[in-house]
């Protein structure tokens, strides 16, 4: 890659699945795992779905602190329980503090199941530099980075480098949109465009978050969804993984759920996503 680091590899292989410029993965779930039931919801719709990949928060970076701020460990041995009983290969997970990658590491030993994480280091961390050093270096397992909703893109591809120069270049990047001032319909900008420059930069797979970008699910006029027009956007850009919140039930959810899409919502999801990456 151009970018002249250590961003440079043709991809990476975890778990089975292939992550490169080419290759196309949707990580769906829950914002915060709230119940067992609602976990097992999503897993089962996934297996339908011959899915094996999801997005599953434990630890929440919330902006108030009244706020839930996930269950922690607490949830991670039913978590990844389930994981391996609905055959769910990789769960995306964030990491807020160095000790959360110790906890997680020991709930998959203690579980047992061939189920593995990706750690997500989210957009609040984007310049967290020790915890970016210890995710890539304390962590064999592949990491999902979330450009910072401030920064530019250069500022982000360095944080990306602290990751790959501790010896981890097993690195999504991922775009959800930046802050703007300009009263935009949606929470974050959106960043779609960078997605073909970042992957012209560097060698990292793009991953596409629809949901924190729009931040609302609100209807367009012709009944369909901004986040299915952002999730679209992203494919069409030249995305190698979508990142959507999804929940049974939105008005339960503990934490995101106006902009959670819901379990009936998921076929029309999947085959438009299906149907923007024939067309491009
Ligand atoms: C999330 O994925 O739930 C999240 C908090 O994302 P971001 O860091 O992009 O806001
Ligand atoms: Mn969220």
């Amino acid at each position: 890659g151009r970018h002249g680091g250590q961003l440079g590899e043709l991809g990476f292989v975890y778990q089975g699945l292939e992550f490169n410029q080419d290759a196309f993965h949707i990580f769906l779930g829950l914002c915060a795992v709230d119940t067992p039931e609602h976990v097992e919801i999503i897993f089962r719709h996934l297996k339908q779905h011959n899915i094996q990949t999801a997005r599953m928060g434990a630890y929440k970076p919330r902006t108030s602190p009244y706020d839930f701020q996930g269950h922690g460990k607490a949830c991670l041995p039913w978590l990844f329980e389930l994981a391996g009983k609905y055959d769910i290969k990789i769960i995306a997970m964030e990491v807020l503090r160095p000790e959360h990658i110790d906890e997680i590491h020991e709930a998959l030993q203690e579980t047992g199941n061939p189920t593995g994480v990706m750690l997500q280091i989210g957009t609040r961390n984007a310049q967290n530099f020790e915890l970016l050093k210890a995710v890539g270096s304390q962590s064999t397992y592949p990491i999902l980075y979330k450009r910072g909703m401030g920064l530019t893109l250069e500022e982000s591809l360095n944080a990306c480098e602290y990751i790959a120069s501790e010896g981890n270049r097993n690195i999504v990047f991922c775009l959800r949109g930046v802050k703007s001032m300009l009263g935009l319909p949606h929470r974050n900008l959106i960043d779609f465009g960078h997605v073909p420059v970042v992957k012209r930069l560097t060698r990292l797979p793009v991953c596409v978050d629809p949901t924190h970008s729009v931040g609302l699910k609100d209807r367009a006029p012709d009944g369909i969804y901004d986040i299915f027009h952002a999730a679209a956007q992203g494919v069409i850009s030249g995305a190698n993984m979508l990142l959507v919140e999804f929940h049974p039930r939105p008005e339960q959810a503990l934490c995101d759920g106006p902009q959670a899409l819901t379990m009936n919502e998921l076929d029309h999801f999947l085959a438009d996503m299906q149907l923007v990456r024939k067309c491009y």
